[in-house]
C-alpha cells in the first residue's frame, strides 16, 4: 500500500519500500513509514507482525535487505535492488534519534547522572560541563532530582524508565522512539508518559511509538499505522482507524484490543 505518509514533505524520518527476511521468511514486505516533525505516530499490530524488526531497522541495530531510510536530508540507505548503507550517514543519523527500550537498558553500575551524561560526552564528544547542566535539568524535569546519585537498581520501574528517557533526550534527538512505552506502567504513570510525549511533539520532536496496545496509541497519537504480517494495512488518524478500518484484520485486532 502506498501510504499518505510516505509522500509527506519534511519528514524527520522516512522509510520506503522496506523489506527484510529471516531465513527466507519475509518479515517486512515493503513498508512505507514516516514521522513528521512535531508528529506522534504509533506503529501497532499483533505479536509477530514485524514491529520490533521495523524499529531495529529504523534505529540501525539491524539492516534492511531492500528499501531506503532517511533522517531529514541524511540518506542512510537506499536501493530497490538491495539496500546500500552509507557508513558516514549511519554515524550521523545515530545522533538524530533516541530510543527508549522496553527494558530500559540502563548501565547498572553507573549512577542516574552518569547514565544520562555518558553518551553525549563519549559518543557526541560534547563538553562535560555543558552536558552536566543539561543532564541535571532533564533529571529535574523528569522528577528524578533526588535520585541523581543512585544506581538503577535503587529505583522503581517507572523511575528507571524516566532515566532512560532523560538519557535519550540528552542527545538532543530529532526523533524519539519508544518501544512498548507503557506496558509496565500503572495508570498514573501512563498519564505522565502521555503528557511527556505530547510535550516533546509540541517542541517539534518527531515521536515514534511501537506498541501492541491500541488504548495508549489512540489517546497519544496524531497518526496510527497498523502492521500485519510485515505490511502496513492502515495509516490514518486514530478516529479514522477506529471508525473506518479498511482491512478486515484491523476490525478484528481493534475489537480484541478495545
Ligand atoms: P513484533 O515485534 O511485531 O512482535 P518481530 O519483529 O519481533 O514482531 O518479529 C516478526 C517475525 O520475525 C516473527 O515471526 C519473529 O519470529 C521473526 N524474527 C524476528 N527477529 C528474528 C531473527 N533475528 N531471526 C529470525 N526470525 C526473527
Ligand atoms: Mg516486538
Amino acid at each position: 500500500m502506498t501510504s499518505a505518509s510516505a509522500d509527506r514533505p519534511g519528514a524527520a524520518v522516512r522509510v520506503s519500500g522496506a523489506r527484510k527476511s529471516f531465513g527466507g521468511r519475509e518479515v517486512l514486505g515493503g513498508v512505507d513509514f514516516s514521522i513528521g516533525r512535531g508528529e506522534v505516530v504509533s506503529l501497532i499490530g499483533p505479536s509477530g507482525a514485524g514491529k520490533s524488526t521495523m524499529l531495529r531497522c529504523l534505529t540501525l541495530l539491524d539492516t534492511l535487505d531492500q528499501g531506503s531510510i532517511s533522517y531529514g536530508d541524511l540518506v542512510v540507505c537506499s536501493g530497490d535492488d538491495g539496500a546500500r548503507y552509507d557508513r558516514a550517514a549511519m554515524r550521523a543519523a545515530r545522533m538524530r534519534f533516541g530510543l527508549v527500550f522496553q527494558d530500559y537498558n540502563l548501565f547498572p553500575h553507573r549512577t542516574v547522572l552518569q547514565n544520562v551524561m555518558d553518551a553525549p560526552v563519549v559518543v557526541q564528544g560534547r563538553d562535560r560541563m555543558e552536558v552536566e547542566s543539561q543532564a541535571r535539568e532533564l533529571i529535574a524535569t523528569l522528577d528524578l532530582a533526588e535520585h541523581a546519585d543512585k544506581v538503577p537498581c535503587q529505583l522503581s520501574g517507572g523511575q528507571q524508565q524516566r532515566v532512560a528517557i532523560a538519557r535519550a533526550l540528552c542527545m538532543n534527538p530529532d526523533v524519539m522512539y519508544f518501544d512498548e512505552a507503557t506496558s509496565a506502567l500503572d495508570p498514573r504513570l501512563t498519564k505522565d508518559m502521555h503528557d511527556l510525549i505530547r510535550q516533546l511533539a509540541d517542541k517539534g520532536m518527531a515521536v515514534g511509538i511501537v506498541t501492541h496496545e491500541m488504548g495508549f496509541a489512540q489517546t497519544v497519537s496524531d497518526r496510527v499505522c497498523l502492521l500485519f504480517d510485515g505490511q502496513i494495512v492502515e495509516d490514518g488518524s486514530p478516529e479514522q482507524l477506529l471508525e473506518h478500518p479498511r482491512d478486515e484484520r484491523s476490525r478484528i485486532f481493534l475489537s480484541l484490543s478495545a
